[in-house]
Parts: C-alpha cells; sequence; structure tokens
C-alpha cells in the first residue's frame, strides 16, 4: 500500500489525538499535557525520543535501515502551542480550559506529524536516510523553534539535515487538501516598535507651557506611515500598524506622557534593517522638534522565513505527484504572519507549505481565520498532511 492509503487508514487514530490535544490546550514552551499524549502516541516505535530541558519539546529520531555510509537526514516540524483565546466554536471536542484554544491549529499539526512517525516507522527498512521529527513548544511569540535548535535538535541525527519541512494549516482561503508554498520569503519578520514620549504635563488651556507628548506621539505614528510609502521599495514591501496608543486621563489635562506599540513587518534582511533604523531615526528626530523626549525600542521578533526556491519546488512538485496537481499550488505573494520555522529556514534549506483546512460548509473567502474563537479546522486534512510530511521525508531521502 501506498503512504496515502497507510495514512487513510489510521485517520481515525489522527483525529482522537487531534481532539485530545485539542480538549486541553497549553500555551507557550511548558505543555507538559500535550507533551504526554505525543509520547504516548509514539511509545512502541522505533524511535530515539529525547525531550526538551528548557521547554517540553519531543525530538523523534527514525535511523533508516538502508544506508550508502553516508548517513543523510530529514527534519519535519510541527508545532503544539494554543493561544490565550476563548473557544467559541461550539465543537464537542472544544477546549476545557478557559481562555485558552488551539485556534492556530497546532494540534492538527502535532497529530500530522505523530502520524509521520508512524507511517514512516512502517518503512524504516528500506529508508535510506534519517528523518528528525521535531515537535515544538512554543510557536506563539516564545521562539520555541530558536530554543530547540539551541538543545541541538538540528544534530539530533548527527550531520545536519539535508532539508527541512513545516506544514501550517489554514482554516480560511484555500480549499480544504489544498496545499501552497513559494520560493523565496513566504512569511514576514514581524518586530515590535515600543515607544514612550515624556513631556510636560499641564493645563490643557495653556498648552505653550507645556510640552505636550501627545501632539508629539500622533506626528510620529503618521510619520511613520509616511515612512512606509516613501522609503520603502513597492517590490519590498513592510507594514507598520501602530495597535495600541494610551495617553492622559482628562479633557482638561495635558499629560507627561503619551505611549504607543505596534507591528512592522517586513520581507528582506534589508528591508527590515531599514525599518528598524527609520523608525528609531523619525521617531527621535521628531521628540526633537516637538521638544519631548522619546524612549523608542524596536524590539527584534521573529525573521522572515525564507523558503529555498529548489525545496519549496521540491515540495510542490512532490505533493502534485501524490495528490494531484490541483491540489498544489505556488503562492503569487507570500502571507504578512509570522513563524519561528524561520530560525529553522536560516540553518538548513526546507519550505514552508500552507495546508487549507476549511470545513466543507464553510466559504473559504469567509470563513473565521486563524487566531479566531470561531476557527474551525476539518479532520479531513489529518490524514493527507501525515502523508504530505511522510513522503516529503522519503522522496527527499531518495524513494519515490
Ligand atoms: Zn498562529
Ligand atoms: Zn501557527
Amino acid at each position: 500500500m501506498g503512504v496515502r492509503e497507510d495514512a487513510a487508514a489510521i485517520a481515525g487514530e489522527l483525529a482522537e489525538l487531534r481532539h485530545a490535544i485539542h480538549r486541553e490546550p497549553e500555551i507557550g514552551l511548558e505543555l507538559p499535557l500535550t507533551q504526554a499524549k505525543v509520547l504516548d502516541y509514539l511509545d512502541g516505535l522505533p524511535l530515539e525520543v529525547s525531550t526538551g530541558r528548557k521547554l517540553s519539546s519531543v525530538t523523534a529520531v527514525l535511523r533508516g535501515g538502508r544506508g550508502d555510509g553516508a548517513r543523510r537526514s530529514v527534519l519535519l516540524r510541527g508545532d503544539m502551542d494554543a493561544l490565550p483565546i476563548a473557544e467559541a466554536t461550539g465543537l464537542p471536542y472544544a477546549s476545557r480550559f478557559e481562555g485558552v484554544m488551539h485556534a492556530c491549529g497546532h494540534d492538527l499539526h502535532t497529530a500530522m506529524l505523530a502520524g509521520a512517525a508512524r507511517l514512516l516507522s512502517t518503512r524504516q527498512a528500506e529508508l535510506p536516510g534519517d528523518v528528525i521529527f521535531m515537535f515544538q513548544p512554543g510557536e506563539e511569540g516564545y521562539r520555541g523553534a530558536d530554543v530547540m535548535i539551541g538543545e541541538g535538535v538540528l544534530d539530533a541525527a548527527g550531520p545536519r539535515p539535508v532539508a527541512a519541512y513545516a506544514l501550517h494549516v489554514s482554516s480560511t482561503q484555500y480549499p480544504c487538501g489544498l496545499f501552497a508554498t513559494r520560493p523565496g520569503p513566504m512569511l514576514a519578520a514581524a518586530d515590535i516598535i515600543r515607544v514612550t514620549v515624556r513631556g510636560r504635563g499641564g493645563h490643557a488651556s495653556q498648552p505653550h507651557l507645556a510640552a505636550d507628548p501627545i501632539t508629539a506621539a500622533c506626528a510620529m505614528v503618521t510619520a511613520l506611515q509616511t515612512m512606509v510609502t516613501r522609503r520603502f521599495d513597492v517590490f519590498d514591501p513592510v507594514v507598520v500598524t501602530i495597535s495600541s496608543f494610551h495617553a492622559g486621563t482628562t479633557d482638561n489635562v495635558i499629560p507627561d506622557e503619551a505611549a504607543f506599540l505596534g507591528t512592522a513587518r517586513s520581507y528582506s534582511a534589508a528591508a527590515r534593517d531599514r525599518l528598524r533604523e527609520n523608525t528609531i531615526k523619525i521617531i527621535n528626530d521628531l521628540a526633537d522638534a516637538h521638544g519631548v523626549e522619546a524612549d523608542a525600542h524596536y524590539v527584534d521578533e521573529y525573521p522572515v522565513t525564507v523558503n529555498d526556491a529548489a525545496e519549496a519546488e521540491f515540495a510542490r512538485a512532490a505533493v502534485a505527484d501524490v495528490f494531484g496537481p490541483a491540489r498544489s499550488i505556488l503562492k503569487t505573494f507570500p502571507m504578512t504572519g509570522a513563524e519561528d520555522f524561520s530560525y529553522v529556514l536560516q540553518q538548513v534549506p526546507g519550505a514552508f507549505l500552507s495546508v487549507g483546512a476549511v470545513p466543507l460548509d464553510r466559504d473559504p473567502a469567509t470563513a473565521p481565520s486563524n487566531h479566531s474563537a470561531a476557527a474551525v479546522f476539518d479532520d479531513a486534512v489529518l490524514a493527507d498532511g501525515a502523508a504530505c510530511y511522510a513522503e516529503l521525508a522519503l522522496r527527499r531521502l531518495g524513494i519515490a
């Protein structure tokens, strides 16, 4: 039987695993309940399993039984963490934990990767190389991938992997079962702009005797938007959104301080450097012009997720071969979200693939997106997701 058929045969147990994880979602780097479920599922498979020290990760290595002397490996990554969202799906397997939800579909990734470990384990004898299964906590803002790299996941099989792949489900946009990737930038770098403007408060009727932090901060927010259109190439774009702005207490008092916070997204290292530099300069120069002081921070978060061109094409072609060309598309544009799989792709060539998981009774154009309290991901993609992971590893190691 082929990998797809074998995957279809374990669809039920993958759905069960996914539902169990979904019911008990956990946030951040410590996911003990999720880790236990993964370890339980992998128990009995011919894997070298290790767990993280600073986080509840699981690294499993499958040693191929056929080698030509020079060992090669492929890394497959699935993230496992949830979000601080109160679930509003009404699903029978909805979260039991108040205010925590698997709203980004990482429960599916965990189940798919566990399924791939099972599928590949049954093919261990014929595998001409090794496979590293990277079960990762803390994708949602905790740099879990970076921490796992620090703990040696890329060296788990010996030499560095020749390729790394990650799947990510989407509850919107793509029809169920569609795989999408692209060469080059796939997801944005996401950084944080954090500014406190310190002026001199006073009576609101006498602004000339005060140093108004609000007008200065407003000028900064507007100037940052002008910077986006005047300082950056439209074909290497950036996004700046100031999403939090706080100052003052009442109508007749000029406050001492104003503070704002926002996100800065970019798609190349060069644009990111310019964005960091220009943002700080504009804020400081405007503070000077307004006679106030600014405490401006540009905080580097996740880097750009860059797919290797050859690996993206390899993955696209493999998916087209396994599932049919209609289910494998090349994305025209990158996405504005960000991923810490970017840290893996900085060191190992590979590709990140989006997978449509919109339930059949929803319209992909209007279905609630990932991170929505109403986001629903269809179990129907679990078997094909597991098969996709397994096929990418098999084919990359040289078995078609
Ligand atoms: Zn997410
Ligand atoms: Zn995610």
